[in-house]
């Protein structure tokens, strides 16, 4: 099914992660990207830091400015509403939009935002600075949001106010990503509604631009530091269920810093590895080091498929259509993109930073 549409491309985005703010209003029981006030070294980036981070990006071959963010801090925080205050900012989303239009404006990069639900005008607030944004469904069960669950005191985590943000999404026209957290206490039956879930968003506003299949990993010091994983083999049923259920057209992905080797999951239907970053390590995953991106492309064509560099969005909402992003953005990634809506010129073997986890790197120690 994934060669029908996809043919043997295998995609990725080259990327920089800014995480503008790691406070949270939420507390979800496998999380180690959110700190408290009193852990975190400071509040919210500031500007130079994110253009600090956005530069490096564009000097290693980044196209993808990846903002995550914890859940609307100020709700819990006063010390994030007075940052905002003396920044001259009403919310996060604020800042948030701020700091997309300033990368924007200095770098070639291209926001995608992750803060968590929006609503309505939140996301049309957004909307013209992002080519694109995201929120993981992570699971439609009520289960996990009872008492002794991991989104027990993660509000934002209930399924209805994570699909009303995919819906309003939706009704907006934003090219959206979301996908499923596998093995964080769902059942099997969970995983097939939860993408039932998504395959009916998809057929009504058509906004979906790609699905991941992302498996739990215990953290250590976390209250389900001790939970089990999801199997090897649940993992590969997901992605194939998902493949099947959401048809050739849709672009399904895979963390490639999660499984080792990465690569099974090409068998199970998938056709993109997410973004990948040659600067920033993952917040979210800290762990998890991001594979070389010179040794993916030899081991892509070792399995006969490609590997091809891509933005922030697919090219299916750029190169045909105008109606999904605002018109500046489709301007701008016309005007780079190559016939096929891709980019591929980078020599990634030359970059200083190809591959690095940066745990080591100047930038990183600063941020
Ligand atoms: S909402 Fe996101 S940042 Fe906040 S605690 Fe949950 S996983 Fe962490």
């Amino acid at each position: 099914m994934r060669d029908q549409s996809k043919g043997r491309i295998v995609s990725f985005s080259p990327k920089v992660f800014i995480p503008l703010t790691r406070l949270c209003r939420d507390f979800c029981s496998y999380c180690v990207f959110r700190q408290s006030p009193q852990q975190a070294e400071s509040l919210y980036m500031n500007p130079e830091e994110v253009l600090e981070v956005a530069r490096a990006g564009q000097q290693a071959g980044c196209r993808e400015a990846l903002f995550v963010l914890g859940e609307r801090p100020e709700q819990r925080y006063p010390e994030a509403r007075k940052w905002l205050e003396d920044h001259g900012f009403t919310s996060t989303i604020h800042y948030l939009k701020a700091m997309c239009e300033l990368v924007l404006e200095e770098t070639r990069l291209f926001p995608h935002s992750n803060p968590g639900t929006m609503t309505e005008r939140e996301l049309q607030t957004l909307r013209p600075v992002n080519v694109s944004m995201g929120l993981m469904l992570e699971s439609t069960s009520e289960h996990l949001y009872q008492p002794g669950g991991p989104h027990e005191h993660a509000p934002s985590k209930h399924p209805r106010a994570r699909l009303r943000t995919l819906e309003l999404a939706g009704e907006l026209k934003i090219p959206f990503t979301t996908g499923l957290l596998v093995g964080i206490g769902e059942t099997a039956q969970d995983r097939i509604d939860a993408l039932e879930a998504i395959q009916d968003l998809q057929q009504r506003f058509g906004h979906i631009q790609e699905v991941i299949i992302q498996n739990f990993c215990a953290k250590p010091d976390t209250p389900m530091e001790q939970s089990s994983e999801a199997t090897r083999e649940e993992m590969l049923e997901t992605v194939a269920l998902a493949r099947i259920l959401l048809g050739p057209e849709m672009n399904v992905q895979v963390p490639p810093n999660l499984t080792a080797p990465y690569w099974i999951y090409l068998e199970a239907g998938i056709n993109d590895w997410g973004g990948i970053s040659p600067v920033t390590r993952d917040y979210v995953n800290p762990e998890a080091s991001w594979p070389q991106i010179v040794k993916m492309q030899q081991q892509m064509k070792d399995r006969g498929y490609q590997l091809r560099a891509r933005y922030p969005v697919y090219p299916e909402y750029f190169m045909e259509r105008s109606d999904f992003i605002a018109p500046e953005l489709v301007k701008r990634l016309r005007q780079e993109a190559d016939s096929e809506g891709y980019f591929d010129g980078h020599n990634w073997s030359g970059s200083p930073l190809s591959g690095a986890t940066t745990s080591d790197s100047h930038r990183e120690m600063r941020l």
